[in-house]
């Protein structure tokens, strides 16, 4: 009897000493932050297409499902990682029509995206401009709402300040890869027959040898001490392709940042000062979407938490 009364207190004694380890724990295990891949995964899922038989939602089959690997395939293309990475953040933009893939290769497939989502057009300063229309409409009310406090949101640097063709994306993308070819030339970094090579070469492989370069510290932004993607997107690749940003004059003032971002515009390519995105959501509702914040000087940049599990894996296998 003795014995079972010792046992029995031993144990209640075990109990509370597990329960205690487990609550430790579970308060020292660091909360997971949203993976910005799941996040957009599952938003492409939410996008299958569908069709009603006999009043049921039944997925279309021979439709082309959009994985996350048809449109950016990250796991296999270098280039379409970086580009997730660095202009990723719209395919997490609410009420707006998403590109089908995150590069495209031609004038034609630019138009034919842009055709499928609302445009609207606005003369904003005598400065004419488009944008899909949630993205429009949210700035202009932004506007109104600055000029209460008797403060200006204007687009910077003419009409391409917000929607981009595909070429106008090929003529920025030249006026800071030809002057930087040239000075790594001259630097003798590269040699004169690879530059050709590189300038003869189709434009995605052009952007591919770009960032390969870069990888070596050869930076191809204006002013050479960073990517040439911080700088002007990949041609194809701009979120203002997808008239989903606008370069903005007053950057600088945080009241407009602020005004901004009360309606859903932010900024989230890194380093890009004067470019926001259109994502039209609070801002407390951006880690939830896989975003994360990073502090630059005394702004916010909201990135794609991008978390891989195949890492992880890797490691394992060793
Ligand atoms: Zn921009």
């Amino acid at each position: 009897m003795k014995l079972k009364k010792t046992t029995f207190i031993w144990g209640i004694i075990c109990l509370i000493f597990s329960a205690q380890i487990h609550r430790t724990f579970s308060q020292e295990t660091p909360i997971e932050p949203t993976n910005f891949i799941t996040v957009v995964e599952n938003i492409l899922l939410s996008r299958r297409p569908i069709k009603i038989i006999n009043g049921q939602q039944i997925v279309v089959d021979n439709a082309v499902t959009p994985k996350l690997d048809n449109v950016c395939p990250i796991k296999t293309d270098a280039t379409a990682k970086r580009i997730f990475q660095e202009y990723g953040a719209i395919f997490v933009s609410r009420g707006t029509i998403l590109p089908r893939q995150c590069i495209f290769d031609t004038e034609l497939d630019i138009q034919s995206t842009q055709n499928q989502s609302m445009r609207q057009s606005a003369n904003i300063g005598g400065v004419q401009i488009m944008l899909q229309k949630p993205a429009m409409e949210a700035l202009l009310k932004a506007i109104q709402e600055a000029a209460k406090k008797k403060l200006k949101i204007s687009p910077r640097g003419g009409s391409l300040a917000a929607g981009r063709s595909y070429q106008d994306t090929v003529g920025l993308w030249n006026s800071r890869f030809y002057p930087a070819l040239n000075y790594w030339v001259g630097r003798r970094k590269i040699s004169r027959q690879e530059a050709d090579d590189a300038r003869a070469l189709p434009i995605r492989r052009q952007v591919a040898q770009v960032l390969e370069w870069e990888n070596k510290g050869l930076f191809f932004s204006k002013d050479l001490s960073k990517s040439i993607l911080f700088s002007v997107a990949a041609p194809g690749a701009s979120q203002h392709n997808f008239l989903l940003a606008l370069d903005v004059e007053q950057f600088a003032n945080k009241e407009v940042r602020k005004i901004l971002a009360e309606n859903g515009w932010f900024q989230t390519v890194l380093s890009d000062l004067p470019h926001f995105t259109y994502l039209g959501v609070k801002e407390t509702e951006l880690p939830a979407l896989g975003l994360k914040p990073m502090l630059l000087g005394n702004r916010t940049f909201w990135i794609p938490n991008i978390v891989e599990p195949t890492t992880k894996l890797e490691v394992k296998k060793k």
